[in-house]
């Protein structure tokens, strides 16, 4: 019949067609000698930018816009690896924040460290599937056994779980989520009930209130002392007195670390008036947590063991690259209960997906997409186990005692010059600082520092007043590096009048 003539014609084009397709498609998948071709080029641009970034000025005003990666918009052909590399190298690589140089210390610093970005590599190539066991029983093994060993340095019990998140401000929106429910903060108790904090917590905090739906929620801020810590004594007349008014006092946020001023709230002190007063307790370690691994660091942050969840940031003192974040929450099942949820379409994916006690760790085999908003998700374990499994735990703590070390040096070498009023001893690693006189003054040395861009260093408002502050975060921050930033400083100082 006609049409089944037609239909074997029909046929002889699609395939005709389906393998012109393949042949134009194949470009995506390349030979084995354009992959290593490819990767050479890959890797001696890496070395490149590594190699300028140890005396390339932190940061680099330039035009300031970019503006030249729109001249070459995505085209049919492509423009090619050599191309592409060369604008990355023009229009990104070399302007804007250098934060990858040791003479960054604005913000919180992040250097992203070189085995990680292999890790990254390889967590892109094999592509494993991160959020379900069934999917990749390895990848999440490694995920949960890197969560397992972060609750270990907070001092969390074995029914202990969490996940690894994009990033600290993530992490705390679970957080918040999972106390809500666990708390059942929800219906007539959200305008009624009370969050504690102080105004030095991370303002990603009230944003994770306005998602949560929470944004009724009353967040008492509690004062501190003169170390801009919050002050216990405060916490618990604010507690007795929103109790007397029949508010809901509910969850206390404390920080260890600042982002302001790296000051740790008194952990032990607040934890027991959670725990007397029932309200979930909430550490933000998101900088301040790895310091857990140094012994300075274990004492200044006791207490932290009280938490119900914690939040830190390997993207921070772990010196991952950016889009590393970690929550753990002490009962592992709060997060399930908050996180938990079906589809047909999954069917296949539960068995294993549920927590197991085959070892010490109940949750050793729990998906991630059971205990985070995240499905589908970066295989962001493997950017934290390579560096940790191939250079050992001990680099990390000598770097972070390192850093400690670094911010005193560096308070103390202002005290002496004379020419800076310099703020407390710090509790971690930033350092607080102004020159005498007006807010202005201090805003143009900032101004005059950013257009010399040999150093980093940004500012903030303590008590009212404009204060320029150093982080000691990123691994490649030495000596050197902060001798340089007190030279610049100085040299900068005697040029704004
Ligand atoms: C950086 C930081 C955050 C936010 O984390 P991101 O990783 O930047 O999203 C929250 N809290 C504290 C204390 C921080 O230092």
């Amino acid at each position: 019949m006609n049409d089944s003539k037609n239909q074997a014609g029909d046929k002889n084009l699609d395939l005709e067609k389906i393998r012109a397709l393949e042949r134009a498609a194949r470009r995506l998948d390349p030979s084995p000698e354009e992959r290593l071709s490819d990767a050479d080029k890959v890797v001696a641009h890496a070395a490149r930018h590594m190699e300028r970034a140890k005396t390339a000025p932190a940061y680099i005003r330039g035009e300031g816009t970019a503006r030249g990666l729109l001249d070459t918009p995505l085209s049919e052909d492509g423009v090619g690896l050599d191309r592409a590399l060369g604008l990355l190298h023009d229009f990104v690589d070399t302007e804007g924040l250098s934060t990858t140089s040791g003479r960054f210390g604005g913000y919180i610093p992040g250097g992203g460290l070189f085995h990680a970005a292999l890790g990254d590599f390889l967590a892109a190539i094999t592509n494993k599937y991160a959020g379900v066991f069934f999917a990749s029983p390895g990848a999440v093994r490694m995920e949960n056994q890197l969560v397992r060993w972060m609750a270990d340095l907070v001092g969390f019990p074995a029914e202990a779980s969490g996940y690894l998140a994009a990033g600290g401000s993530g992490a705390n929106l679970t957080a918040v989520v999972t106390a809500r429910d666990a708390m059942r903060i929800e219906g007539t108790t959200v305008p009624r009930a009370v969050l504690y904090a102080t105004e030095h917590t991370h303002h990603c905090v009230d944003k994770a209130l306005h998602i949560a739906g929470l944004s009724r929620v009353t967040v008492r801020r509690v004062a501190v002392d003169e170390g801009h810590r919050m002050r216990p004594d405060a916490l618990r007349a604010a507690i007795l007195s929103d109790r007397e008014q029949r508010l809901v006092p509910w969850m206390v946020i404390a920080s260890a670390g600042t982002t302001n001023t790296g000051s740790v709230d008194p952990l032990d002190a607040i934890g027991d008036i959670a725990h007397a007063e029932s309200l979930w307790y909430h550490v933000d370690a998101a900088y301040g947590g790895f310091f857990l691994l140094t012994e300075y660091g274990r004492k200044r942050l006791r207490g932290i063991e009280m938490a119900h969840s914690v939040v830190m940031d390997p993207h921070k003192t772990l010196f991952l690259p950016y889009g590393t974040g970690a929550l753990l929450v002490r009962d592992g099942r709060k997060l399930h209960a908050s996180h938990t949820s079906g589809a047909d379409y999954m069917q296949d994916t539960v068995q294993g997906a549920r927590p197991d006690s085959v070892d010490s760790d109940p949750f050793s085999s729990v998906s991630p997409a059971e205990m985070s908003p995240e499905l589908t998700k970066h295989f962001r374990g493997l950017r934290m186990w390579l560096p940790l499994q191939v250079l050992g735990v001990a680099p990390f703590r000598a770097a972070l005692d390192e850093k400690l070390l670094l911010a005193r040096h560096f308070r103390e070498a202002m005290v002496e010059r004379g020419v800076f009023e310099v703020g407390p001893e710090p509790d971690l690693s930033v350092v607080t600082f102004r020159l005498p006189g007006s807010d202005e003054r201090n805003q143009r040395l900032v101004a005059d520092l950013h257009a010399d861009g040999r150093i980093f260093l940004s500012s903030t408002v303590l008590e009212g007043r404009f204060t320029l502050r150093m982080a000691a975060v990123c691994h490649r921050t030495h000596e050197a590096d902060v001798n340089t930033m007190l030279d610049v400083l100085h040299e900068c100082a005697a040029r704004v009048a």
